[in-house]
């Protein structure tokens, strides 16, 4: 199983609360990161966490960041996003992104939904990295389009966002 988790000491997860991803969101952590982790879930992750609609999960996800820190001295901010997410498709994000969300049979949609994860998921990134320090790993978790209950979690597939 491929991971670029960084393993620096204790981690920091942020997942989606989605049921399709729960088993090898799980299975890659325990494999990697054994009771080496803190982990909050919230609708989105790293959407769920930076964006307005909910200023309060915003607010919980920065409270867990700095217990995390205080409690387990954690050095790394782990970032799970997943394909086809409800949030991204429920929350404000421009129509022009929320079109290409769950487009399971089209490649270049399935490209552009990566590419719009990988932009919130990198500007939550450097957030938490200029606030305390926190390195911070993004990995991706792609369905497969003909059983979406089966996920392959992985780096992303695009550049470094600029
Ligand atoms: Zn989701």
């Amino acid at each position: 199983m491929a991971t670029t988790i960084k393993k620096t000491g204790t981690a920091l997860i942020l997942s989606c609360m989605d049921l399709r991803v729960q088993d090898e969101t799980s299975g890659h952590l325990q494999a990697y990161l054994l009771d080496e982790y803190d982990h909050v879930i919230l609708a989105g992750a790293a959407l769920g966490a930076s964006h307005p609609t909910y200023e309060h999960w915003r607010k919980t996800f920065w409270d867990h960041v700095h217990l995390a820190i205080e409690l387990h001295a954690v050095k790394e901010l782990v970032i799970v996003e997943h394909e086809d997410c409800g949030a991204y498709k429920a929350f404000v994000l421009p129509e022009s992104e929320r079109a290409y969300i769950g487009k399971l049979e089209d490649p270049e949609a399935r490209a552009r939904e990566e590419a719009c994860h990988h932009r919130v998921a990198s500007a939550l990134a450097k957030e938490v990295a200029e606030r305390h320090g926190l390195e911070t790993t993004l990995l991706y978790a792609a369905l497969d389009p003909k059983d979406t209950d089966k996920a392959v979690l992985r780096p992303f597939a695009v550049p470094a966002a600029t």
